[in-house]
């Protein structure tokens, strides 16, 4: 069973400036929810936005919305929203595709920038379709190679031969935060690029592109930013490199005039040739009203408590993993990891599904990594602090030991 939550912990909610904040999001009672990582909740405000999209934008509006609610410059609105999140200035960040396909545009148009340079150099582990984009692009330019290595060997790795580097900044699985300012600058002194994946660190950690003097990011709208499963993702590019920089995707939205209906195409001046066909504006929409609501909570205020909520949750386990075989993934020194913690455990996958059976949720990451994400919006100290002695209940009384936890979902 699980104590009472102690008044340390308690006093933590009291003094917390971003308490309400909870209520903004449409929460199911009796969960919580450590995977905001992955999926972020809902905020309360978005069914009435979404619904007013649909009905009033689409449905009575019909094509005039394209301008009457500039639906043709939401890709460039939202993003200069997040923009104001990850220390770019306007006109350097848009909302447009998947990560993913993202990742692509920013890489192709990386080693076109970078000729006589052969190689894609990134991290061994990093996300899957980060190294497996790059494999992609490797396919199609076979003059190119893909090196990754492990991050204690990357700025080693950084030579005349690097083209472009590709780095997840938090990363997904062992919460890892890279220096972002160090890695760039010994890129540019090397004379590479850089493309900072930010999927989990927009909205979590402080980010400030402008003053480690980036060139390029991509970042999820699903995680932090809380845009709705599959919301667009975003794609900055600093100005400077704004004119040499050319999608492989050349979409007619990505044109510098689209509605002169030409046939050669001419590509926008700014981050609009990023661009590539119609934005998903129910997508934009939600992802909208997601970016919206973080940007309410003032940064220093949100990544200060990320850093309380992930510094509570290690401290609670550490009293109690030597005793059942837990090993601390994520590093532990605050500055150096992300806002999400991992743990090993021989048993990581029926462990997390008795978890998440009483209402903890977090996730599994193969083979062995259980996965907590601590969204500062909306979770409390007493969240962390029962999720991480629900855990030592579960392992203490080995009740994940059963056939129903340990049937693997497609989804982990
Ligand atoms: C979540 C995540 C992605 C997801 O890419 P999609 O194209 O949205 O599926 C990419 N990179 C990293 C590092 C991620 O964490």
């Amino acid at each position: 069973m699980i104590d009472a939550v102690p008044d340390k912990v308690r006093a933590l909610d009291e003094g917390d400036a971003l308490a309400s904040f909870r209520a903004r999001f449409a929460l199911p009672p009796g969960v919580i929810y450590l995977d905001g990582n992955s999926l972020g909740a809902l905020p309360a405000q978005t069914p009435a936005r979404l619904d007013a999209v649909v009905r009033r934008e689409w449905g009575e509006g019909l094509i005039r919305s394209w301008n009457r609610h500039d639906w043709i410059g939401a890709s460039r609105r939202v993003g200069d929203k997040i923009a104001k999140l990850i220390g770019a200035k306007p006109g350097e960040v848009v909302v447009a595709d998947s990560t993913s396909v993202n990742i692509f545009k920013l890489l192709m148009a990386a080693v076109a920038a970078r000729p006589g340079r052969n190689v894609i150099l990134s991290e061994a582990g990093n996300f899957p379709t980060d190294l497996y984009i790059a494999q992609g692009v490797v396919s199609l330019l076979p003059r190119l190679s893909l090196k990754a290595v492990t991050p204690d060997d990357l700025v080693p790795a950084i030579d005349e031969d690097v083209a472009v580097i590709l780095l997840t900044h938090v990363h997904y699985k062992t919460g890892r935060q890279y220096d972002m300012a160090a890695v760039t600058r010994r890129a540019h002194e090397k004379g590479a690029l850089v493309i900072w994946d930010l999927s989990h660190s927009a909205g979590a950690v402080p980010v400030d592109l402008g003053a480690a003097g980036a060139d390029m990011a991509v970042g999820c709208g699903y995680k932090y930013l809380n845009g709705g499963p599959g919301a667009p993702a975003f794609l900055y590019a600093a100005e400077r490199l704004q004119g040499e920089l050319a999608s492989p995707v050349t979409g007619w939205l990505g044109h510098a005039a689209p509605f002169e209906f030409s046939d050669a195409f001419q590509p926008a001046s700014g981050i609009g040739r990023f661009l590539s066909g119609t934005p998903p504006i129910l997508g934009l929409a939600a992802l909208e009203a997601g970016v919206d609501l973080t940007a309410e909570a003032p940064a220093a205020i949100l990544f200060e408590k990320s850093r309380g909520l992930c510094a509570l949750f290690i401290e609670t386990v550490e009293a109690f993993a030597r005793d059942h075989d837990l090993e601390i993934v994520t590093p532990l020194d605050a500055g150096a990891r992300g806002s999400h913690v991992s743990l090993r455990h021989a048993h990581s996958y029926p462990v997390m599904q008795a978890l998440i059976a009483d209402g903890v949720i977090g996730d599994f990451r193969a083979p062995d990594i259980m996965r907590f994400g601590f969204a500062p919006l909306y979770l409390r100290h007493a969240d962390v602090w029962r999720a991480a002695n629900l855990l030592r209940d579960i392992l203490a009384s080995g009740r994940w030991d059963a056939p129903a936890f340990k049937t693997r979902a497609q989804v982990t």
